[in-house]
């Protein structure tokens, strides 16, 4: 699990989702499918705990509670949804 605290590693992150391009599947609203760059097929969680949002990935780098881009590509499609989820209401 980690925090959007810093940037310099979500940006890090950002970058790399953007070259890689993971496939991200929805499970729910808040729950994506990612499948790496090695074939596996990683779940990343969204939740926002106060003023925090949460990111949490089964990766070994997610895991260690680092930011990893399968995150931040999920992210991305979140924030699409997340929009238009609240364009639509
Ligand atoms: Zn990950």
């Amino acid at each position: 699990m980690f925090i959007l605290e810093s940037k310099t590693q979500l940006e890090k992150a950002i970058a790399k989702a953007r070259k890689v391009k993971p496939i991200v599947k929805m499970i729910a609203f808040g729950v994506y499918a990612v499948k790496g760059s090695n074939g596996n097929s990683y779940t990343v969680k969204m939740e926002r705990i106060g003023n925090e949002k949460r990111i949490s990935c089964d990766c070994k780098g997610g895991e260690r509670g680092l930011i990893c881009h399968h995150g931040t590509a999920a992210l991305e499609l979140h924030s699409t949804l997340a929009k238009h989820r609240a364009a639509t209401i």
